[in-house]
């Protein structure tokens, strides 16, 4: 095993429950932290360490992981008095791997280095599926020494691992990620839409053209979960993809970029979100095209 052994891991949600358990299997010793301590139990309960804040989590570790909810949150775990900025052990590594802002990354990268500790940026896709799966994609943004020091852990997480440049650029390529994301989500809804009102009938049409050029894993996994098992529990929450868009929007108008698709299916999840379907998966946007009730 890597020279890295102790991990603090904060956030154990639906991405990071599963992730935090594959790193303990793969016998790295692993402390835990999270909001609600409930959504740990199940670490804890197979060997994982509780700790009562971020700050503990990260002490005396080698690397401190943290997958938590918005950006916010991000700031809140490693910039507060008595965060993980603060309590790291000098050499530590800081591995951000919410998807969160550039900005955000920027910032820590540099109150970490003034701390002589090693932060990167390193946002994932693949959903709750590529977290269970250990298959996860892994953006990667900061140093290249701390990339491959790092490279053994998230070879536990992931298979399809990239440095993709400076502090920020991971969270760059996964808010391009969501951008690609959103539009096949939508325009997979608007085919189910179409279909629909055509008159056809939706599961003939999507044995059709699922196997075809216009076929996406976003069309897959949103017909299979919500159309198919009338699921709409999450795997990726709606008020999680209206984060990414809106992290992309606010940073696209410094780029001096304009992206209509980014903005149209930003609007539509913000209708979601208010009408109380922020919490569901990303299926539910089926609901919002009429596809489905
Ligand atoms: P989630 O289930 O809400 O997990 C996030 C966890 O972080 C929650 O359990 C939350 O606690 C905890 N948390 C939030 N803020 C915290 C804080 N300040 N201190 C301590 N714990 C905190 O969400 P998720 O689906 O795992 O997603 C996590 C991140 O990964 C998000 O940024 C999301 O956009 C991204 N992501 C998700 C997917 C996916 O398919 N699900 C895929 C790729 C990337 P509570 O339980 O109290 O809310």
């Amino acid at each position: 095993m890597a020279k890295l052994k102790k991990i603090g891991f904060v956030g154990t949600g639906i991405m990071g429950s599963a992730m935090a358990g594959h790193l303990m299997d793969a016998g790295y010793e692993v402390s835990v932290y999270n909001r609600t301590k409930s959504k740990a139990q199940a670490l804890i309960d197979r060997g994982a360490r509780w700790c009562e804040t971020a700050g503990e989590c990260a002490k005396n570790q080698d690397v401190i992981i943290t997958i938590v909810g918005y950006p916010k949150d991000v700031e809140q775990v490693y910039l507060s008095e008595g965060g993980i900025i603060d309590s790291a052990k000098i050499g530590a590594y800081l591995v951000d791997m919410t998807t969160s802002s550039p900005i955000v990354a920027e910032k820590i990268y540099a109150a970490a280095k003034a701390k002589n500790l090693h932060a990167v940026d390193a946002p994932v896709t693949g959903g709750d599926t590529g977290a269970k799966n250990a298959t996860l994609t892994i953006f990667v943004g900061g140093e290249e020494d701390s990339f491959n020091a790092l490279k053994p852990i998230f070879e536990v997480l992931g298979k399809n691992i990239v440095h993709e440049g400076s502090a920020g650029a991971g969270q760059k390529t996964k808010i391009s990620n969501q951008i690609a994301l959103a539009g096949a989500l939508a325009g997979a809804c608007e085919a189910f839409a179409y279909a629909k009102s055509a008159g056809l009938d939706i599961e003939k049409v999507y044995a059709a053209i699922s196997k075809g050029s216009a076929s996406s894993i976003q069309m897959s996994d949103i017909v299979s979960r919500g159309l198919l098992d009338d699921n709409f529990n999450p795997g990726f929450m709606i008020k999680h993809l209206a984060k990414d868009l809106a992290i992309g929007n606010e940073t696209v108008t410094t780029y001096g970029q304009a992206l209509p698709i980014l903005a149209l299916v930003l609007h539509e999840l913000r209708n979601m979100e208010k009408t109380g379907h922020g919490a569901e998966g990303t299926q539910s946007l089926l609901k919002y095209y009429g596809v489905t009730d």
